[in-house]
């Protein structure tokens, strides 16, 4: 088992979550995998928008619960964005994500991964958000060595 590292920083406004996206976004390399965990309004899918933006995608970012996955491009690589919220097992979307996780220029990022879990590489950046007020939110960041680049510090 190798080491896990964390790191945590605050945000008190959803510019401030769009910014730190942003800064992720930017340092992204292709072949990554993101899961966001925290509940429902933490900001999982507001972090996806300012990640997609910091990858240089200007597509829109819309939550893909109850739909297949959404992806965004930018000029060398996918972001697959999948949201497993309210299923009970992963499906026809299982394919799919095993699919784009061996594309390493493909980075995948995926909320409500329980279902998921299995599937999933061990070497991901989890992101825990939790909300800590109306605007506030607490993130923690778990990352191997290796997803140390992806780290805004
Ligand atoms: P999730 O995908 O985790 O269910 P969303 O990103 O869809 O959450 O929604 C987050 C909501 O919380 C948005 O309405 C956003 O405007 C609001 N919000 C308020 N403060 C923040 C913040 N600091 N960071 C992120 N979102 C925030
Ligand atoms: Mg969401």
């Amino acid at each position: 088992m190798s080491t896990v590292l964390t790191w945590q920083t605050e945000s008190s406004n959803l510019e401030a979550t769009l910014k730190l996206a942003s800064e992720v976004g930017s340092r992204i390399r292709g072949g990554e995998t993101i899961v966001l965990q925290g509940d429902l309004g933490a900001g999982k899918t507001a972090f996806v928008q300012g990640l997609a933006s910091g990858m240089g995608s200007s597509d829109r970012v819309r939550s893909p619960s109850f739909t297949i996955s959404h992806q965004y491009s930018t000029d060398e690589l996918t972001l697959h964005h999948f949201d497993f919220y309210r299923l009970e097992e992963p499906g026809i979307l299982k394919e799919e994500l095993e699919e784009v996780l061996k594309d390493d220029k493909a980075v995948v990022v995926v909320e409500w991964a329980d279902i998921a879990a299995g599937i999933l590489p061990s070497g991901r950046l989890t992101l825990q958000i939790q909300t800590t007020g109306d605007n506030h939110r607490r993130f923690r960041f778990e990352y191997p060595e290796k997803l140390k680049y992806l780290i805004p510090t």
